[in-house]
């Protein structure tokens, strides 16, 4: 089999067009996702570059056409650098593809135009084509949370190889006598099987991007479905998986888990009064209130309308109480003041815990529900906890 250097190029001038032409689309669809756009200019990049090589590139080409093909290369390089740091939601230091497109700019001038030397050249560019891959690669092998891991180390690992080819190009160069012709292979790796090896690395390179911007868009989705978008906490669906994942740690470590169904009091009235627009506000600042009262392992969601749950590991009925009360105050201290009308509000909180209901959540929300009606019985402003209600013991509403 005979691999032809020129269709290759040419093939490879396409590709990198198409994928520059799905980048860009997916660009404008991702929404929050940044980074798409500048690798959909990096791969038009290649394209450029890998149509130069295959129209017109020889040894005798003009100077300044070499110059043209290794600034576009450096130019792709960068911009999927700074793409990557968009695409992680980092500030895009500029400063990084100016200082390569400068060397790669002004090492290619001196070294085609000003003191010709074909060698120097290709260990120079080499040089910085392996820093700049390297430099993408140590930004993607990170650790970070499946499913994204996979693509970021395909991604990461695609532009290590980049880099070691690179540097193994060099070392090449460097060991090659002086004076040595060495001719087209200064320029890109123009042994065909070098070639195919790179480009499908190159390519390598750019499917895991679009394998990153794929899982990215999926787990944004997944957030979506289990938050609420009014207040931003867990929704009903969210807290019931939590509820779930808990459930199956407490059945191994034997801890309780205990649960708090807080009910916004006389909340119709606040709609009634103000607004829906001042209630949705007012829905915000119990939010905002209980996520700060909160412990780092504790789950708050909403679990529907003016009710809200939180899911407490670890944590008996009592000690629940005695956090559901703390929330209890906090929030009907808070003044709230919207368009010039002051607004007071209080919630009534029911309590449960699995060492009396056991771990099943519906049974675990059913009692803290019916607990929490009984602190609306009981005169609302109140915390009542479930295993005191059923026991009938005197004072079964704490105030
Ligand atoms: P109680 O003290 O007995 O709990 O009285 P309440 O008025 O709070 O109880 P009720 O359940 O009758 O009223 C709940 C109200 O919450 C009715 C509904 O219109 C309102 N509501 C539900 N979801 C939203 C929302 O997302 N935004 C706003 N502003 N109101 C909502
Ligand atoms: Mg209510
Ligand atoms: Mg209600």
């Amino acid at each position: 089999m005979r691999l032809d250097l020129h269709t290759m190029m040419l093939m490879t001038s396409v590709l990198t067009l198409l994928l520059s032409g799905l980048l860009a689309l997916a660009g404008l669809h991702a929404g929050s996702i940044r980074g798409a756009r500048l690798w959909a200019l990096a791969s038009l990049c290649y394209s450029l570059a890998s149509f130069i090589a295959f129209a017109d590139l020889t040894p005798t080409s003009s100077g300044w056409l070499i110059v043209l093909v290794v600034v576009l290369l450096l130019t792709g390089n960068s911009l999927q650098f700074s793409g990557i740091q968009a695409f992680k939601d980092q500030r895009i230091d500029w400063r990084i593809p100016l200082l390569f497109f400068g060397v790669a700019f002004a090492q290619s001038v001196w070294f085609t135009l000003l003191h010709p030397d074909a060698n120097a050249r290709a260990i120079a560019n080499s040089l910085v084509f392996a820093a700049i891959n390297a430099l993408c690669a140590r930004a993607l092998l990170i650790r970070i949370d499946p499913p994204l891991r996979t693509a970021y180390w395909f991604t990461g690992v695609s532009f290590a190889l980049l880099a070691a080819a690179a540097l193994f190009r060099a070392a090449i160069l460097f060991q090659a006598p002086p004076g040595t012709s060495i001719g087209l292979s200064s320029l890109l790796p123009f042994v065909p099987v070098r070639f195919l090896a790179s480009s499908l690395i190159l390519m390598c390179v750019t499917f895991g991007f679009m394998l990153m911007l794929n899982y990215r868009l999926i787990t944004d989705m997944q957030k979506i479905a289990l938050r609420d978008s009014l207040t931003g906490a867990l929704n009903r669906r969210g807290l019931e998986e939590e509820a779930i994942r808990l459930a199956a740690r407490c059945t191994r470590t034997g801890d309780s888990l205990a649960i708090m169904v807080i009910d916004v009091d006389h909340f119709k009235s606040i709609n009634d009064r103000c607004g829906h627009q001042v209630g949705d506000k007012v829905l915000q600042r119990l939010t905002a209130v209980a996520q700060a009262s909160v412990r780092s392992d504790d789950y708050f969601a909403r679990y529907g309308g003016e009710e809200f749950c939180i899911l407490l590991p670890s944590t008996t009925e009592e000690e629940a109480s005695v956090l559901a009360d703390r929330l209890r105050q906090a929030y009907a201290a808070l003044t709230m003041e919207f368009g010039g009308e002051v607004l007071r509000s209080t919630i009534s909180i029911g309590v449960a815990d699995s060492n009396h209901v056991g771990l099943e959540f519906s049974a675990l929300v059913s009692a803290a529900d019916q607990a929490m009606y009984w602190a609306k019985e009981g005169g609302r402003n109140r915390v009542a906890a479930h295993s005191v209600m059923v026991c009938k013991v005197p004072a079964m509403v704490t105030a």
